[in-house]
Order: C-alpha cells, then sequence, then structure tokens
C-alpha cells in the first residue's frame, strides 16, 4: 500500500522551505515595525462562527468548508479565513476593553474544498493583519501601505493596487436596490451563478468574470456615485494619504471582493504575471463584523495574502532563496574514525559560536566529501587529517573562490567569523 497527501495538499519540502521562511521572515519583521502582535488561533472553530462571520450565501460557507462532526456530536469546520477566528478570540477575551486599537496578524493554514490548481490548494497559508478600534482612515492606509511595503521588499514590485469604497450600511442597501433594477429585465443575460446572486447578493454581481455579466456591468449603477457623504469623505481620506505616502493604486469601482463583510474600504494587489490566480492579496474594513460576532460595535480593518500565490509570483522572477541562506561550515575528514572526535568537537565548538555547521557521517572519501559539501551549497569546508590532528591546526577552504590555508585550532572561531563576513549576509535580519 502507498499513501498520497490527500489531493489538494502538498509536501513543502526542505528543498522549498528556505522562500517560505524568507517570506514569513520578511512578514514578521514588518510586523514589528508596524506594531502588530502575532496570534494563533485554533485550526477549527464552531460551524456557527463561519456562516456568521464570513457570511451565509458565500461560496466559502455554501461550497468549500471542511464541516465535520467530532465524537461529542458538535458541528465544527476547519477554518476556511483567519478573520472570524480572530473576531471571536477578539470578543472571547474582551480584547475591546483594552486600549485601542488593537493590531494583531496571523500566518498559517487554511482550508477550503476549493478546486486544486496552479496556485490553489485546499489547504492553502494565510498571512493577515487585523486592527480593531478605529474607523480612521488612517488606520486603512496603515494596512495597506504595510501590504505595500511587504511586496516591494520581497522584490513583487510592479503590482497594481486596486481600491474602492463598497459603502456602509446606510448606503448600501439603497445602492443594492439601483442594482436590482438595473439587472431586473436583464437577468436571462446574467449566468447561472449571478442569478443566484441577483436573489442574495447582488453586489456580487458586479465582481463576475463571466464575459456575459462583464458585458453588462459597464453601464450598470456605480457605487461610487451613491456613496453616503461619511463613505465618500473617508476614501477620498484614504485615497489622500495613500497620495501622500507615494503608494500608486488604481480606483477599481467595480471591486467588491468575494467576502460580504467589507465595508467603506476594499482593496486588492494584482498581479499582471499570474493569470487566473491574479490576485495577491486584498482586504479592507470591516465595521459591522465585530457586532455580527455578537460584540459592542468595533471598526476593524484588514488584509490576507495568499502565500502560495507570492511564492509562485517570486518563482516567476527567478527568485534565488540562496541569497539569503545562512552560510554553513562543513567539516570534511580525512583520515580514519579516529578523527571523529576531534571533528565533533570542532563542530561543537562552531555552533556554539553561532555558526550553522555540520560534520561528515558517511566515512566518505574526502573527494566525494568535497563534493557533498559544493554540491549542498556549503561556504567554508574545514579539512581534518593526521597531519593537522598531529599539528592543532585545520584547513579551510574557501568553497567561494577556492582558497585553502592552514589555520591554528586556537585561532579557528576568529577566523571563520571573518571569513563569512566577507562572504556576505546572513539571515540574522530574520
Ligand atoms: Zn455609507
Ligand atoms: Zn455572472
Amino acid at each position: 500500500m502507498s499513501f498520497k497527501a490527500p489531493r489538494g495538499t502538498r509536501d513543502i519540502l526542505p528543498s522549498e522551505i528556505e522562500k517560505w521562511q524568507y517570506v514569513e521572515g520578511v512578514l514578521r519583521k514588518l510586523c514589528r515595525e508596524y506594531g502588530y502582535s502575532e496570534i494563533r488561533t485554533p485550526l477549527f472553530e464552531e460551524t456557527g462562527l463561519f456562516a456568521r462571520g464570513v457570511g451565509e450565501g458565500t461560496d466559502i460557507v455554501e461550497k468549500e468548508m471542511y464541516t465535520f462532526k467530532d465524537r461529542a456530536e458538535r458541528s465544527l469546520t476547519l477554518r476556511p479565513e483567519c478573520t472570524a477566528s480572530v473576531v471571536r478570540s477578539f470578543l472571547e477575551h474582551k480584547l475591546f476593553n483594552e486600549p485601542q486599537p488593537q493590531k494583531f496578524y496571523y500566518i498559517g493554514p487554511m482550508f477550503r474544498y476549493d478546486r486544486p490548481q496552479a496556485g490553489r490548494y485546499r489547504q492553502f497559508h494565510q498571512f493577515g493583519v487585523e486592527a480593531f478600534g478605529t474607523s480612521s482612515p488612517v488606520l486603512d492606509t496603515e494596512v495597506i501601505a504595510m501590504s505595500n511595503d511587504f511586496f516591494q521588499r520581497i522584490g513583487l514590485d510592479d503590482l497594481n493596487l486596486e481600491i474602492n469604497s463598497v459603502g456602509c450600511k446606510f448606503c448600501r442597501p439603497a445602492y443594492n436596490q439601483l442594482v436590482l433594477d438595473y439587472y431586473k429585465n436583464k437577468l436571462e443575460k446574467l449566468c447561472t451563478d449571478c442569478h443566484i446572486r441577483y436573489e442574495r447578493n447582488p453586489l456580487r454581481i458586479l465582481d463576475c468574470k463571466n464575459e456575459k455579466c462583464l458585458s453588462l456591468v459597464q453601464d450598470a449603477p456605480s457605487l461610487a456615485d451613491n456613496l453616503c457623504e461619511e463613505c465618500a469623505t473617508h476614501f477620498s481620506s484614504v485615497l489622500s494619504f495613500l497620495d501622500s505616502l507615494n503608494i500608486r493604486y488604481s480606483v477599481n469601482h467595480r471591486l467588491v471582493r468575494g467576502l460580504d463583510y467589507y465595508t467603506k474600504t476594499a482593496f486588492e494587489f494584482v498581479s499582471a504575471e499570474l493569470g487566473a490566480q491574479s490576485s495577491l492579496g486584498g482586504g479592507g474594513r470591516y465595521d459591522n463584523l465585530v457586532e455580527i460576532c455578537g460584540g459592542p460595535p468595533t471598526p476593524g480593518v484588514g488584509v490576507a495574502m495568499g502565500l502560495e500565490r507570492v511564492i509562485l509570483a517570486l518563482d516567476k522572477r527567478g527568485f534565488d532563496p540562496s541569497l539569503y541562506r545562512d552560510k554553513r561550515v562543513f567539516v570534511a575528514l580525512a583520515g580514519d574514525d579516529k578523527l571523529q572526535h576531534e571533528g565533533l568537537l570542532i563542530t561543537q565548538e562552531l555552533r556554539r559560536a553561532g555558526i550553522s555547521a555540520e560534520l561528515d557521517f558517511m566515512g566518505r572519501s574526502l573527494k566525494s566529501q568535497m563534493k557533498f559539501a559544493g554540491k549542498n551549497n556549503f561556504s567554508l569546508v574545514i579539512i581534518l587529517g593526521e597531519k593537522e590532528l598531529k599539528e592543532k591546526a585545520v584547513l579551510l577552504r574557501d568553497m567561494q573562490n577556492g582558497e585553502q590555508e592552514e589555520i591554528k585550532r586556537s585561532k579557528l572561531i576568529d577566523k571563520i567569523k571573518e571569513k563569512l563576513k566577507r562572504q556576505g549576509k546572513t539571515t540574522e535580519e530574520a
């Protein structure tokens, strides 16, 4: 019998993990700089939380959740996204009583029973931030600026930031009605999904990628012309803050995002290179969500990014993670097993000095140890033979330029630190 990872899931092997750790390291550093603290919520929650927090009638809740009964017959669901969980935690621990705003970030797996394709998995990974407690447009701007910084830092600097206002509970109902009126006599021209949207959430017709629906959307009433004064002012404030930070954006009045809880600001970072999976992340304000989930009225704003897609986009750029790799030292033994004792001592000494070091275990010839070290990108190789052991010395080979010299054991650590420094940076920054 042979087992495979379940459909839509995958192993991230050591050969690939460097990219993930690099991306996660940049994100964690960014969060420290912006004052967002990590929150870790359970991978599963009561099913009702998502029905409430993500919204009945959304594709996620209707078709994509992994819902199961536990042995005590409770209905539980693997989290399909993390905002509802963070809101639940914010409420459960009464964090609304703490000084506001409260700013969180998360990184972790989410689960959706979706059709697997390139960049889309059933277990996928998201990074996101959620900030609660103020309706200031500066906070919307901060979340957008932080996302923008992230993409810039990892070299995805030509993404298009699309932004819109989706209104609030005061101006959206009237606009909804305008949309209903507009499509009333055009129903037969809409795709079947949009027939359902017409009944449940007409705004999402504007977001439909079906050609039939796209051709009708041109003349549909625009929410921009129908925002209440507060929403209009909020939107223009966010745009002017973005302007003053020199963050480029394009206003897209068709952008409504897949989730229903957004109010006012909605935004998305789109890549021209990724085709169907072109959105790398997005978010917006959700001023009613905390209340919908049973808490006191508390405004909030957040963003979520799909890390598989971020990494796919990095791959398309030919990203080389070795530039960010730890410099490592290989300890090669040129002689019989008696050298193992000294080899182990040297290796441990290096590790205690904060240097990544590995020892040969395989009893290979020196030639094949050197080959191994080259293939595995070691920066330096220490060669220990009988002669060196007697002289309390080692040979040190620089794998970048092939230079080799004899070093006294007592000077070894200092010499290695100096050489590694000269070879370039390490991933310490993360
Ligand atoms: Zn409004
Ligand atoms: Zn449609």
